[in-house]
């Protein structure tokens, strides 16, 4: 029912590495050997291929170029096609790649969403503490490939509830009275989609100082990576408040219809009103350097443990 991107910032590798790009210690590693996958990752779509991106086994990368290069993995199939919740029928479905939804939102529970309020839903939390579970089982064997190309694929659902849209599954102000549900869905997500390829355009041209939110050294926390992305996720959402009805304002209002209205490239170049647009880069930055703040924050906890595996093994 609700199918709406997946993308989150529309460029997880564009924000991995501006997010990375001030933590030298990573320059300090030596070039990690490429290696044949050897171990299960549990309850992910197990035929996925965990194809290669240009390198082969014997090869070698700089770690950086790891997470950076893998960071759009998990959209691109190990989450489809699953049946983990009743919550995915509200979340992408079953199906497609639009089944992915589910694990790549996060509602807080006392957020506005239907049909529970009062359930938390999405699964991004327990996704990235999978996959950051298995970078470190990967890391600890001596295997800083796969360990540091799963620690990618965690980073990518922190970054994807750093987008306020992931976080907030609709609004009242995009609520379609006589179509509340599926109406409001569409609504909901065509703003999604034009708002974040309109960054996405941003951050490639590194306008509005967008780039600049994402970087540093300043780390995001929690108690652990699912806590981690659950703050990040409750935090995001107070900035759609702000943020929404900027969307609102700025882009057209033929987004404003319960139909799927892709965005034109005019939609796309859209620079004016000055002051609107200017709304909405404000109310993006503080998500963009959460978001930023919480990549790094994944990171550091492995950093003995890759800087180990790096050393001592893959030579
Ligand atoms: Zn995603």
């Amino acid at each position: 029912m609700l199918a709406s991107s997946l993308g989150a910032w529309d460029g997880h590798d564009r924000i991995t590495r501006l997010a990375l790009q001030d933590v030298a210690w990573l320059d300090s590693l030596a070039p990690v050997l490429v290696t044949t996958r050897t171990d299960r990752v549990g309850q992910i779509r197990q035929d996925y291929g965990f194809p290669y991106k240009g390198e082969r086994p014997g090869d070698r990368l700089p770690a950086r170029e790891i997470l950076i290069r893998y960071a759009m993995e998990p959209d691109e199939g190990p989450d489809q096609e699953l049946h983990a919740s009743w919550q995915q029928r509200f979340m992408g479905g079953y199906t497609g790649m639009s089944s992915s939804g589910y694990f790549h939102m996060y509602y807080p529970s006392w957020t506005v969403h239907f049909p529970l309020p009062a359930t938390a839903m999405g699964a991004s939390p327990e996704r990235a503490a999978l996959w950051c579970a298995a970078a470190r089982r990967a890391l600890l064997r001596g295997d800083t490939y796969w360990g540091l190309r799963y620690l990618s694929c965690a980073m990518h659902y922190v970054e994807d509830v750093g987008q306020p849209y992931h976080a907030t599954q609709t609004s009242t102000l995009f609520v379609v009275p006589r179509d509340p549900i599926a109406g409001t869905t569409k609504v909901t997500g065509n703003y999604h989609l034009v708002y974040e390829a309109w960054i996405a355009r941003r951050l490639a041209e590194e306008s509005l100082d967008l780039a600049a939110s994402l970087r540093g050294t300043e780390v995001e926390r929690g108690s652990d990576p699912a806590d981690a992305v659950r703050q990040v996720a409750r935090k995001s959402h107070e900035q759609a408040t702000q943020l929404f009805p900027a969307c609102l304002q700025f882009f057209s209002r033929k987004f404003w219809q319960p139909v799927d209205v892709a965005a034109a490239e005019a939609d796309l170049a859209q620079m004016e009103p000055a002051s609107q647009r200017e709304r909405i880069a404000a109310a993006t930055r503080p998500a963009l350097a959460l978001t930023g703040r919480a990549v790094r924050g994944f990171l550091e906890p492995l950093r003995p443990a890759i800087q180990f595996s790096a050393l001592h093994a893959g030579r």
